[in-house]
């Protein structure tokens, strides 16, 4: 790991420039001030990308993506938040294993068929941004109603 202090407000609005253009979706982005972190930069783009295209898979085109940055005392928090499926209760703790796809469980969901069907995936890329993440002293959450939408929260230590 290459960690230095990061401008994230920069790395944003690189990624999601980025993401826009390769995958056609509007991504918004919401920032009040500037905020640095100590990270990897290749790294933590590739943790941005992964979680952007999740939140594209798992949400209709006409949804908006939103990118938050914000801060405490000792962190800085980047959010990525879309309004699609959704992730059961009991599966937020598992996605961040190797290999694990939330299902059958969503089959009766009414985005599925439209959402689901291309997006196919092994399962790893919330497994590789969770070991990214935690190399650069960082932690991952995620927050998620079934039906409502997902927000990813990447929390760093502040520089
Ligand atoms: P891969 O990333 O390897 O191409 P994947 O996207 O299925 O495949 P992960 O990114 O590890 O795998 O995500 C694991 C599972 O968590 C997904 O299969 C999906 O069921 C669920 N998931 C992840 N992100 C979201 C999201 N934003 N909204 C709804 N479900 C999600
Ligand atoms: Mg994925």
């Amino acid at each position: 790991f290459n960690l230095e202090s990061i401008t994230l407000n920069d790395l944003l609005i690189e990624v999601a420039e980025m993401s826009e253009k390769f995958s056609s979706r509007a991504i918004i982005l919401n920032a009040e001030r500037s905020i640095k972190a100590i990270a990897d930069r290749s790294r933590l783009k590739r943790i941005l990308i992964n979680l952007i295209d999740n939140a594209v898979k798992y949400s209709e085109p006409d949804q908006p993506i939103t990118l938050t940055l914000e801060q405490t005392d000792q962190q800085a928090l980047i959010q990525v938040h879309d309004r699609g499926v959704g992730i059961p209760l009991h599966d937020q703790t598992r996605i961040f294993e190797r290999f694990y796809r939330v299902d059958e469980s969503r089959a009766r969901f009414p985005l599925r068929g439209s959402v689901e069907q291309s997006s196919g995936g092994y399962g790893l890329g919330l497994a590789i941004v969770k070991t990214l993440v935690e190399g650069m002293n960082g932690s991952i959450h995620v927050r998620s109603k079934l039906g409502e939408g997902s927000t990813f929260t990447v929390a760093l230590p502040r520089s």
